[in-house]
């Protein structure tokens, strides 16, 4: 340390003993400034908290089609157009003698769940259970989209679920165009009333009709596609796990999608 280095020194510590303020030499490795009220030391960024990491985790999947199609008319003559509520359209549906396929019901399975559903699941037509019922994904399809759904902790009483026809093809085939044409008013009033934040589509039929479009299911999955501007995430049906259950794994990664978008 300079002889005049050692002079100031002995001078602020003389002016300090006598009250003044503490001074910190520049240079002086053995002192740091003391934190003070007018600047506190900078805290470090904080951990975020789990539903911030979700939020800012949660990347989209890339936008896909969209479908809009024309929504009701009040002034329409068109009583699906005029239903008020879902159970309107239950008795339209019950009635309904648009299409063959209601030559062989025994209950037409127009769909359930509340009014107020956050998600709505649309799978293909009624099987041979839900025919004898009158209730969508029942048998052992159901039972797995029952297990689907408590697995994203939606339990299957807070999601409404419905099918692209209403009535069973026979012999559980696919539905054919002019059906799905036919019974597709149902299924879009039923949209419109539900009003719902996401939409999940299980299997190719529900895609295609949901979407307007001839695509395979495989070109649809992991897309953001939207109906009337509302979310739809395009996965297998439950039968089809079944079938094959190695399409598990891709059906988890698209209900976990449409789980991100219903928190947002
Ligand atoms: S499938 Fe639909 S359009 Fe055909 S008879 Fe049943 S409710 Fe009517």
């Amino acid at each position: 340390m300079s002889d005049a280095r050692a002079l100031a020194r002995a001078y602020l510590e003389q002016q300090r003993l006598m009250g003044g303020n503490a001074v910190v030499l520049a240079g002086d490795p053995t002192s740091s400034p003391p934190p003070s009220a007018a600047h506190p030391p900078t805290p470090p960024d904080p951990e975020p908290r789990a539903s911030d990491r979700d939020v800012t985790a949660f990347e989209p999947p890339p936008p896909g089609l969209s479908f809009d199609p024309p929504a009701g008319d009040l002034f329409s003559s068109d009583p699906i157009q005029q239903a008020a509520d879902l159970q309107v359209i239950d008795r339209l549906v019950a009635a309904c003698t648009k299409c063959r396929l209601c030559e062989s019901r025994t209950h037409t399975v127009p769909g359930e769940g509340p009014a107020d559903a956050r998600l709505v699941v649309v799978g293909e037509g009624p099987g041979r259970t839900e025919d004898a019922t009158g209730r969508p994904f029942v048998g052992q399809a159901g039972e797995l989209l029952t297990k689907i759904l408590a697995a994203i902790e939606l339990p299957r009483e807070q999601v409404f679920i419905c099918n692209v026809v209403k009535c069973r093809p026979p012999e559980n085939r696919a539905p054919q165009y002019d059906e799905i044409a036919a019974c597709a008013p149902y299924l879009f009033r039923q949209l419109e009333l539900l009003a719902p934040k996401v939409i999940l589509a299980m299997g190719g039929t529900a895609a295609q009709a949901l979407l307007d479009t001839k695509q395979a299911l495989g070109a649809l999955r992991n897309k953001l596609h939207r109906f009337r501007g509302i979310p739809l995430i395009v996965t297998y049906h439950p039968a089809a796990l079944l079938r094959n259950p190695n399409w598990k794994r891709p059906t988890w990664d698209d209900v976990r999608i449409a789980r991100r978008l219903l928190d947002r």
